[in-house]
């Protein structure tokens, strides 16, 4: 299915205006690994966990910059009910596969933060799961939108209070292919 088939513009779509390109994107994951490495020890395995679906691509991208041995898994959990609008409430859909944290450093990858309600329960939720060393990594921040205090410790870029798609995120499930992050109906 393509962007303009007869189905998608039956949803109203919109052709998103370009707030971070394709180049930014590669420059701004160059920048997040090299940090993500300068932090790590050589006796810790490296374990990116990534947040379905939204981080999927920049957690791709951030695996293959990284140039040191990276373990991947994936984790999916839920706040956002259709649109653009937050349920407030985080709910687990799949857990990871990996349970031995021991010796592991965890870097969650998310694709964004925002009220920060999600980023937090991850973190708790990982400590509970026996993680002693998590650090969160998030390509987009949105730090006027908070609601629960949280500090990303890597972040791609800090954006302002609006809707974003592209590069991962998305729109009931549209605008994930797209190689660049847009600005939707702003
Ligand atoms: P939080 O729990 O921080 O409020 O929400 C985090 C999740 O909300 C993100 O992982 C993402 O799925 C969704 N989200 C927040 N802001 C945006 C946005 O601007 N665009 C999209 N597509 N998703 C968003």
């Amino acid at each position: 299915m393509c962007y303009n088939s007869e189905s998608i513009m039956n949803t109203s779509y919109l052709t998103p205006e370009i707030l971070i390109s394709s180049k930014q994107l590669d420059a701004i994951v160059s920048r997040v690994a090299d940090e993500i490495l300068a932090d790590c020890r050589s006796d810790t395995e490296l374990l990116l966990l990534c947040v379905l679906k939204g981080a999927a691509m920049f957690t791709s991208d951030l695996a293959k910059k990284l140039d040191a041995p990276v373990m991947l898994d994936y984790i999916k959990v839920s706040s956002y009910g259709s649109g653009t609008k937050s349920s407030g409430v985080v709910r687990l859909e799949y857990e990871p596969a990996i349970r031995d944290f021991a010796g592991k450093r965890v870097v969650v990858v998310e694709d964004i933060v925002d009220t920060g309600r999600t980023a937090r329960f991850l973190c708790e939720y990982l400590t509970d799961c026996g993680a002693a060393d998590i650090k969160f990594c998030t390509l987009l921040d949105k730090p006027s939108r908070r609601e629960v205090e949280f500090v990303p410790d890597y972040v791609g870029m800090t954006i302002p209070n609006k809707f974003v798609v592209g590069y991962g995120l998305d729109y009931n499930e549209h605008y994930r292919g797209l190689p660049y992050v847009g600005l939707l109906n702003n």
